[in-house]
């Protein structure tokens, strides 16, 4: 089933790899599913299984919503834990550049080539170092617990250099979010609730604040400060986290303002009459 979710086929490819497993199985009884209907529901078992957490964070309309996640630093200590990845890992700023006829020309390669890592950086006790958390969303990878009801949530070290932060091992699944049924009346709560969800994940990291903590790095004991750096989204899912936007499909279908679907084509819609979006009316 791993195989089957893992290069996100599509459901027929799916359906057509576990019937032909379990056609050509000595297994008597097929251990895998019949369709991936039925693997979704599997995967699902398996993930319960695995030690997310589930905290209740909205009761709306007699409805439990839950954020399913594992613990931050859970997280980042199984990163850590990767032989290749702490070998290869950076924690001081890099200047970089090239000299050219105009000058000296800034790089900005990784993380630690930017001007955020140097302040961040001048801002921590010294001898202590900074741990990058890159947090990102990515609906398309959800496929094991069904687009529709939840929203995965990823995370990545900004200390892996970019080559290797792309692959696999080097990503983990932190939690997924719920994902709320939208109402004029209850958009405050929605985005109330998703910021809810983020106060929770990132909750275990806020305690080392001051201190820092100290992680195991190449059998090492490193004092870092764990900081979230980057937060990533497709900009569609950024604008439903934060229900900006919809889709074209919607009554507003422009990202600008709020001109009507009816008026979308409508050349003599004067622009007196055109509303941009702001943070109250969107
Ligand atoms: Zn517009």
């Amino acid at each position: 089933m791993v195989l089957v979710t893992k290069y996100k086929l599509s459901n027929a490819a799916r359906n057509a790899i576990i019937s032909f497993f379990n056609k050509h199985s000595k297994h008597s009884t097929s251990p895998l599913p019949k369709n991936i209907r039925q693997g979704k529901e599997f995967m699902n078992n398996i993930k319960s299984n695995l030690s997310y957490k589930k905290t209740k964070v909205l009761d709306l309309d007699n409805t439990e919503y839950f954020l399913y996640h594992m613990l931050l630093i859970s997280c980042i200590e199984n990163i850590l834990k990767i032989p290749d990845i702490a070998q290869n890992l950076e924690f001081e700023y890099k200047e970089l550049y090239k000299t050219t006829e105009d000058g000296k020309k800034i790089i900005y390669k990784e993380q630690n080539n930017g001007m955020w890592w140097k302040t961040a950086q001048n801002s921590l006790p010294i001898g202590s170092k900074l741990l990058s958390i890159i947090l990102y969303s990515d609906a398309t990878n959800c496929d094991t617990l069904g687009k529709s009801q939840l929203h995965p949530i990823y995370m990545l070290l900004g200390n892996i250099p970019t080559w290797q932060r792309n692959k696999q091992d080097a990503k983990q699944l932190l939690g997924y979010l719920p994902i709320i049924k939208t109402s004029t009346k209850n958009k405050p709560i929605v985005r109330q609730t998703f910021h809810r969800c983020l106060e929770v994940i990132l909750n275990p990291i806020q305690k080392f604040l001051h201190s820092g903590t100290n992680l195991l790095i190449n059998n090492k004991l490193i004092w870092t400060f764990p900081k979230v750096s980057i937060i990533i989204a497709d900009w569609s899912e950024a604008a439903t986290f934060c229900l900006t936007y919809k889709s074209t499909n919607s009554n507003h279908p422009c990202h600008f303002c709020l001109v009507n679907r009816d008026d979308l084509a409508n050349t003599t819609h004067s622009k007196h009459n055109l509303v941009l979006r702001n943070h109250e009316n969107m």
